[in-house]
Order: structure tokens, then C-alpha cells, then sequence
């Protein structure tokens, strides 16, 4: 047994709690995959943010299966789901095949829903990144901080209000993702210390991208932030959104990116997408 537990830590292979294991997705089941593996920095908040996408599942009419096992990462077990949440991810979490069966998902009609350190995670995948929009640069202490919300008309932020004081740890960008994306929120750097994006800091955001949705937001670090009503419903407006139950306008651009994957023919699903 200890031969085995050795083993297994040496190959990476994921803890049995948390291994993907397929599914059978109803007809009209709008299934959600969260995916929560981590390289580096571990946020204790991970267990918190599964149960509450989980309860987010039950009220907003979507199922999700949780892993943090890269095998999910085919174009069969893709395939039935309908969003992908990399859910306080970070670091390097999926390998070059894993990598190209998500480029044709997306490329398919997947949303995907990036939380907090989903901008910390996978720094050399160009796709990733165009996708995900900014990648983390630093952040100060947990402390409060006015969120100014630009568009009450999304999903993502019409059940916000447009002046929103929270408490949480405020990412920094390496640049500022505005001319990629649809801004949903910044946050305001008069109002807290250790900003460094200047007067547009943009926090949460959304984009139509390469065939598939992409939002994003910058909070969600903290174990409270999962038990606080208005970012939950913020998160799972943002996953309606992603998951195509519910419209919402992203910006007028259906981006094309140049084709880093070999075309292939579409996956065979185990249940229609729509
Ligand atoms: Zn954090």
C-alpha cells in the first residue's frame, strides 16, 4: 500500500477523491465541469468554492461534476459539457494532448468560466491566455475595495449592484485586458492599497472567443467569499452565461484565432449540446 501511495505521488496521479470518471449526461442535462488542480499556490478556499458551485448547480439548473484529474481533458469526455470552470487553478495543469482536445471543445461551442487564479495558471499556452485574457501579475493584502460595475445588463452582473463594496485579494494584470474583452467591473484603486493597473482596473470580464465563451473573475480567494450571496450570484450568472443557459452581449467581435490544432472531425457527443 505504501509502495502503491509512493508511486502514485510519483507519477502525479490524482488523489481517487478527486479522479474523473465518465458519465453518462442526460438529454437535456446542461452538465458543468469544475476543474480545480493546482502546480502551485493551493487556495484553502478550493473545498468551499466546489460545494458552493455545486449548490449554484441545484438553483441555476446545471449539474457539475468535479475533478481535478487532466485525463477529463478528451474530446469524448469534453464532449457532453457545456462549461468548463477552471475554479482556483494555477500552474502548468494540463499537458500538450489536454491542451488541444480543449482548444477543439472550445473551438466547438464551450464557455469557459475562470475564477480568481484561473489567471495564474498556464503561462505557455498562447490559447489559454487570449482566452483567459490577462494573466495575474501580484496582488496586496486581503482588504475591501469598491467594485464599479459597467454593465448591468449581463448576466454576470445584473443581480450586482453598480457601486459593490467587497472584501477580497485584488489581482493585479500583467496588462490591462480591456481592448480583448468585454469589462463587466473594475475595481477601484482609490479605494484600497497595492493597485497598480491605474484608473482602469478591470476585475471581471467576458468575450466571445475563437468559437466558444470565455468569463472571468478576479475574486474568490477567500473561504467567505463562497458564503457571500452577491458574488455567488455574480459567478453563477457568469456560468449561465458561459454555459449558453442565458444570453448576454460580450462585445460585437467573434475573434478568429490562428489554428494552433490540427482540424479534425467533431467529436462524436454522447448527448446534442443544445
Ligand atoms: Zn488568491
Amino acid at each position: 500500500m505504501a509502495a502503491f501511495a509512493a508511486a502514485a505521488m510519483l507519477f502525479g496521479s490524482p488523489d481517487p477523491a478527486t479522479r474523473f470518471v465518465p458519465r453518462t449526461v442526460r438529454a437535456g442535462e446542461t452538465a458543468v465541469l469544475v476543474f480545480t488542480r493546482t502546480t502551485g499556490f493551493r487556495h484553502e478556499s478550493i473545498p468551499d468554492a466546489i460545494a458552493a458551485v455545486r449548490r449554484l448547480g441545484t438553483e441555476n439548473g446545471f449539474s457539475v461534476d468535479a475533478t481535478e484529474d487532466p485525463s477529463a481533458f478528451t474530446d469524448v469526455h469534453l464532449a457532453p459539457y457545456r462549461a468548463v470552470l477552471f475554479l482556483l487553478t494555477t500552474g502548468d495543469v494540463l499537458g500538450d494532448d489536454e491542451q488541444a482536445a480543449f482548444e477543439r471543445w472550445i473551438r466547438s461551442g464551450g464557455g469557459w468560466v475562470g475564477v480568481h487564479s484561473a489567471t495564474d495558471t498556464e503561462y505557455e499556452w498562447p490559447f489559454y491566455g487570449e482566452l483567459a485574457g490577462a494573466y495575474f501579475a501580484g496582488h496586496p493584502e486581503i482588504q475591501p475595495a469598491a467594485v464599479h460595475v459597467e454593465d448591468r445588463a449581463h448576466p454576470a452582473t445584473s443581480a450586482v449592484p453598480e457601486n459593490w463594496p467587497r472584501t477580497d485579494e485584488w489581482y493585479n494584470f500583467r496588462a490591462n485586458p480591456r481592448e480583448r474583452v468585454h469589462v463587466l467591473a473594475t475595481v477601484d484603486e482609490t479605494t484600497y492599497s497595492g493597485g497598480s493597473m491605474g484608473a482602469d482596473h478591470p476585475i471581471a470580464w467576458c468575450q466571445e472567443f475563437a468559437g466558444g465563451r470565455a468569463f472571468y473573475t478576479a475574486g474568490g480567494h477567500t473561504r467567505e467569499s463562497w458564503a457571500e450571496p452577491l458574488f455567488l450570484a455574480h459567478v453563477a450568472g457568469g456560468i449561465r452565461w458561459a454555459a449558453g443557459i442565458e444570453s448576454g452581449f460580450c462585445g460585437e467581435i467573434q475573434r478568429s484565432v490562428p489554428r494552433r490544432v490540427a482540424p479534425r472531425s467533431a467529436p462524436r457527443l454522447v448527448t446534442p449540446r443544445n
